[in-house]
């Protein structure tokens, strides 16, 4: 996460400037590289895990709600 020292704030690693400058004093705050390849970010393992467990959870809902009309 790019830090600017004088501004005192982080900044999105896509709202630094191109070559990796914050946009509002100009301080060098991330390496250029970081934005030219930027890393695929996968949802860690447990996200899946819960989804899975919402999906499960809403569906048995929705089989227990259609039940209740009939
Ligand atoms: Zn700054």
């Amino acid at each position: 996460m790019p830090w600017c020292e004088p501004c005192e704030r982080f900044w999105n690693p896509g709202s630094v400037t191109a070559d990796g400058a914050c946009p509002t004093c100009g301080a060098v705050v991330a390496g250029p590289l970081s934005r030219s390849a930027p890393r695929r970010v996968r949802a860690p393992w447990h996200f899946w895990v819960v989804l899975a467990a919402a999906a499960a959870y809403l569906a048995w809902r929705a089989v227990q709600g259609i039940a209740l009309l009939l």
